[in-house]
């Protein structure tokens, strides 16, 4: 029990230093899958931000282009606006009757003159005949009684102005957005039409100034969807409808400005949009950018960001992986030195001849035996055997003969201890010692007899011993640490004259020694 102990101890200490390096490269590989998560985290965290940086730097930039183009197309149809009304009173002021039509055309033309914006202003009779333009000359015979504007004023009596959807001017050929009032006499009936004409152009030349990128849109659509412009600007866009988009449908008819990601329904395109509606006019500006030229930029950079993520983590593990390898060569080597000391530490204890211990091993033992004795308050028996007449076996068989008997005695000495904490060791040549903790006087008689049985029952021939057979003789001592100073070599010196006591009263017998020669009493 007490040699298995000793083995634990061993044991444990040995494996400490292997432990150590264990426990090393555990921290190692911890701190770097540690060190790697941090680096992915703190660049990913980095790409996250730039991507919200990038959504929130667009949502202002178009948020801002909503609110420009949106003023820029309110003050454009409010000029025509506040013009046609001063128009409109004067003529119907006037009486439709005593029109003046060179001074008519001469103020018109001023007017348009001063805004740019203006293709022209038309003056239409009741039956839709051209009556006066900022054209000092008409071309003959045009009558606009088809033009939906028209049509719309003569059936409904509202003064407002009306924006009506794009068509391609008769005088010009230019696309034009009408702005059109109803003109009536005192009595209340329709007089006709005054209309004044924006160029589709002047907004597509503004809405071509913005420095934006080729896929981003800039919208200007009647309050029902139809387009009046677009950037880029496509003429087969011109009248189509929006009504069915994802700002039309869900967020205009519940709020008149905001911002929303869509995938346009006039190309396609995913973009993310402010719209508005303006304050005065039944008209929406949506100003949009692509996804793409919002995600581009940050794309280009997280890819370097990333590219350069991985070297350096590809660095990392290269550089943790040749350490962690050192390490565990140093594991691989200390594992085998720790075993390497173990079995050498094995065979420094071990009689080569018979396999049993020997007298470093019994030395090793012993104090810590008796230690443990003294604490716990058992006896210690130590028996030491030597073989009868060993010599005349050696002259009579030989040396090797010798050596193999030796061989056979301790198989049959270990055959007959039953307890595993009792220990026997080759002291000597043909001397053997057993140490037998817990083990009184009697008990170890026991032992010894049994011992005797087994070489009864397992004859090795003695030629030259009276006997016939091999034999051995025995001196028990008992020591009592808890009750006398025990020391090993008294215990020892005890055994030893009780064998030769043994010796002396005729051999293949033992001797008790006196209690009291084994140790001295305190
Ligand atoms: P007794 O003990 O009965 O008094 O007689 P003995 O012949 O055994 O006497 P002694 O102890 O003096 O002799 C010991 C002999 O054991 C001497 C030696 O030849 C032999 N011997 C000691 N060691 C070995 C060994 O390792 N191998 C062999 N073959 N013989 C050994
Ligand atoms: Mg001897
Ligand atoms: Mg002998």
């Amino acid at each position: 029990m007490c040699a298995a102990r000793k083995q634990d101890d061993d044991g444990h200490l040995a494996v400490a230093g292997e432990g150590r390096a264990v426990a090393l490269f555990r921290q190692v590989l911890a701190f770097m899958v540690v060190v790697m998560l941090a680096f992915v985290m703190v660049e990913g965290w980095r790409i996250w931000r730039d991507y919200r940086h990038a959504f929130s730097n667009a949502e202002n930039m178009v948020t801002n282009l909503a609110r420009a183009t949106a003023q820029h197309a309110e003050d454009a149809i409010r000029q025509v606006d506040v013009v046609s009304a001063s128009l409109a009173e004067r003529l119907e002021g006037d009486g439709f009757e005593h029109m003046n039509r060179p001074r008519l055309q001469a103020l018109l033309a001023r007017q348009k003159a001063l805004m740019p914006q203006l293709h022209g202003l038309f003056v239409y009779g009741a039956d839709g005949r051209w009556l006066v333009t900022d054209q000092a000359t008409l071309p003959p015979n045009l009558n606009n009684a088809d033009r939906d504007y028209f049509v719309y004023h003569r059936n409904h009596r509202d003064r407002q102005v009306r924006i009506g959807s794009v068509v391609r001017s008769r005088s010009t050929g230019d696309l034009i957005i009408p702005i059109s009032r109803r003109l009536e006499y005192p009595d209340g009936h329709f007089a006709g039409v005054l209309l004044g004409t924006i160029k589709v152009d002047w907004f597509v030349r503004y809405y071509g100034d913005f420095k934006i990128d080729e896929r981003g849109a800039l919208v200007l659509a009647k309050r029902d969807g139809t387009i009046l412009v677009r950037r880029p600007f496509v003429s087969r866009v011109v009248g189509r409808t929006l009504a069915n988009s994802e700002v039309f449908r869900n967020h205009l008819p519940y709020a008149d400005e905001g911002l929303v990601e869509a995938v346009a329904v006039v190309d396609g395109t995913p973009r993310l949009y402010a719209y508005r509606a303006l304050s005065s006019y039944p008209l929406v500006v949506e100003a949009g950018l692509s996804r793409e030229s919002i995600v581009a930029p940050w794309r280009h950079d997280a890819i370097k960001s990333v590219a350069v993520l991985l070297l350096l983590l590809v660095g990392l593990a290269a550089f943790g992986g040749v350490v962690l390898r050192q390490l565990r060569e140093r594991i691989v080597i200390e594992r085998a030195l720790h075993q390497a000391h173990q079995t050498l530490k094995s065979l420094a204890m071990t009689d080569s001849l018979t396999g049993l211990g020997n007298r470093r091993r019994l030395d090793a033992v012993f104090e810590p035996e008796v230690r443990r004795a003294r604490r716990q308050g058992y006896p210690v028996a130590l028996v030491m055997l030597d073989l009868d007449h060993f010599k005349a076996y050696n002259d009579r068989y030989g040396h090797l003969a010798g050596d193999q008997c030796l061989r056979r005695f301790a198989e049959l000495l270990q055959q007959a201890l039953k307890r595993p904490a009792d220990l026997a060791v080759r002291f000597g040549g043909e001397e053997f010692t057993l140490l037998m903790p817990d083990t009184d006087g009697p008990g170890a008689e026991l032992v010894v007899q049994e011992i005797q049985q087994v070489l009864r029952r397992h004859v090795i021939e003695h030629g030259g011993s009276p006997l016939g057979r091999v034999t051995f003789s025995a001196g028990i001592a008992i020591g009592d640490p808890a009750r006398q100073a025990i020391t090993p070599e008294r215990l020892m010196a005890a055994a030893d004259s009780a064998l030769y006591q043994a010796k002396g009263q005729g051999r293949d017998g033992y001797c008790v020694a006196n209690n009291a020669s084994a140790g001295v009493d305190p």
